[in-house]
């Protein structure tokens, strides 16, 4: 399987402008304001009015930029639209028309068939479906037409109505929009102090020391199956996955943190806290690289090695200690890819830690919606998939004393397979840990964090937590004595049946 070349890297972050909400707001109402007087382009008046009414909407576009205005939030983002109505009643309904075209252009042929075809194998029919995903869709990506729409028709508005008087030479009513602007932020700011209120607790303090228990970990190997939402896993045919889970602990409230964006939640995983301290907090990376210590640099202390194995976007965040494979892939095979991949770098590195991010459910999700038994069917050949890694591995011999975790990074939303915001399937996880140093057959129900993931780790391979950590070593399945295997076979194959 081909790596990520260097163009898909940039390529993936260049993408990332448009797919994040945050810059793809300000990009798309430059875009569609440029587009709809292309005509006047030679024009260099043109080019002095709208530069000079651009700089009206600077205040709005940073406000939007701020303000998230997460979940139910967005449909309060209407106001200050038909609050501008009622005050200013300035519309230009031909280029408010062009820029609802243009999103959908965007979101449903650009997006979701036409890049989606290039990039995984979806159908060219694939419009037919995404447009019901795209009205839907919550999360914090562009593809959040309910954010996006109320967002981008004020401020397409103020700007035409600001390019009009300068134009005109008629008076900027400069109160009245101060008062505007004051009022939506004064707005903006109380309905998120007071209506955002959904986001995970936060552990204060950085993780404990726990005494010597448990038997120590040879190895351990991480699944991460990318968006893999939980209810619709337990829906799935997934005989392999179960029994781990029942032979192994299962966390039935592991909760991932906010916003759930995979880099964020990689990051979170790998280092033990969250995104205010590690620095990655969203999937755009403006400034490269985690800023605290990752699990990586504890096994380098400790003379062990570890990777992570996933796409492009993951080296933003933990560069040389991610090899990246390409997502310029089939969605059919790529999972397999992967694997075979994985098998490589570990037949070449032996690796103490090995985490491998399997994407092709959380593609399914995000290009055919998560409700839809495609999804479903991802769920099910993700697991023939590792029931076959598995093996491979106990054959090689790299299960002896192993621990194996299972998990998702985030679940994903109705609509686009949204994740960010921790809408509705989004926040639990699946999670289960298994090997001879896990307790087998149980279920702890007390909630926990995906942070806990680096401690955990660090403490069954014997090495320092990451600097920053603060997720607690998930202690309750470590297993206190070892059960010795009663033959040859049997220790080699605590994982396989056959
Ligand atoms: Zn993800």
């Amino acid at each position: 399987m081909k790596q990520a070349s260097t163009f898909e890297v940039i390529a993936a972050r260049c993408w990332n402008l448009l797919n994040e909400g945050k810059p793809f707001t300000p990009i798309f109402v430059v875009g569609t304001m440029l587009l709809f007087y292309i005509q006047e382009w030679g024009d260099p008046s043109f080019w002095q009015v709208s530069g000079i009414s651009f700089l009206f909407t600077l205040p709005l576009l940073a406000l939007y930029y701020h303000f998230d205005f997460p979940l139910l939030l967005r449909n309060y983002l209407w106001i200050p639209f038909v609050g501008y109505l009622i005050l200013f009643g300035d519309v230009n309904l031909l280029l408010l028309a062009f820029a609802l075209g243009l999103y959908y252009f965007f979101t449903v042929f650009f997006w979701g068939t036409f890049y989606y075809h290039l990039r995984i194998g979806t159908s060219w029919l694939n419009f037919t479906r995404f447009w019901k995903l795209v009205l839907k869709n919550s999360d914090s990506t562009s593809g959040n037409a309910q954010e996006q729409m109320p967002k981008f028709l004020l401020i397409l508005s103020v700007w035409q109505m600001f390019m009009t008087k300068v134009e005109t030479g008629s008076a900027v009513q400069g109160l009245a929009y101060t008062l505007f602007l004051l009022g939506i932020f004064a707005f903006s700011w109380v309905l998120h102090r007071y209506l955002f209120d959904w986001q995970p607790d936060v552990k204060e303090t950085r993780t404990e020391a726990v005494d010597p228990i448990g038997i120590p970990s040879d190895r351990v190997i991480m699944i991460v199956i990318d968006g893999m939402r939980k209810e619709r896993f337990h829906e799935a045919d997934t005989p392999f996955l179960d029994k781990l889970r029942k032979t192994g602990t299962e966390y039935a409230q592991m909760e991932t943190v906010y916003p759930a964006r995979t880099v964020v939640c990689f990051s979170s995983m790998m280092t033990g806290t969250y995104p205010k301290e590690h620095g990655i907090k969203s999937n755009m990376v403006w400034k490269l690289g985690i800023k605290v210590e990752s699990i990586f640099d504890s096994l380098r202390k400790a003379g062990k090695k570890g990777r992570l194995l996933g796409v492009a976007h993951l080296i933003d965040a933990m560069g040389d200690d991610v090899d990246s494979y390409t997502a310029v892939m089939d969605n059919d095979s790529v999972d397999k890819g992967i694997l075979e991949n994985a098998k490589q770098i570990m037949e070449k590195e032996n690796l103490d830690f090995f985490n491998i991010q399997l994407i092709s459910t959380d593609q399914t999700g995000h290009s055919r919606g998560v409700l839809y038994d495609e999804y479903i069917q991802k769920i099910e050949e993700a697991d023939r998939l590792i029931e076959e890694f598995v093996s491979w591995l106990e054959e090689k011999g790299y299960m002896d004393n192993t621990t194996l975790l299972v998990c998702a990074d985030h679940g994903q939303a109705d609509g686009i397979g949204g994740h960010g915001h921790l809408d509705e399937g989004e926040r639990y996880v699946p999670f289960f840990m298994c090997g001879p140093s896990i307790e087998e057959g149980k279920v702890v129900d007390d909630k926990h964090s995906l942070i806990s993931v680096a401690p955990t780790v660090a403490h069954l391979l014997g090495v320092p937590f990451p600097d920053h950590s603060r997720g607690s070593v998930l202690t309750d399945a470590l297993k206190q004595t070892r059960k010795e295997p009663h033959n040859e076979s049997e220790s080699h194959r605590i994982f396989t049946s056959s």
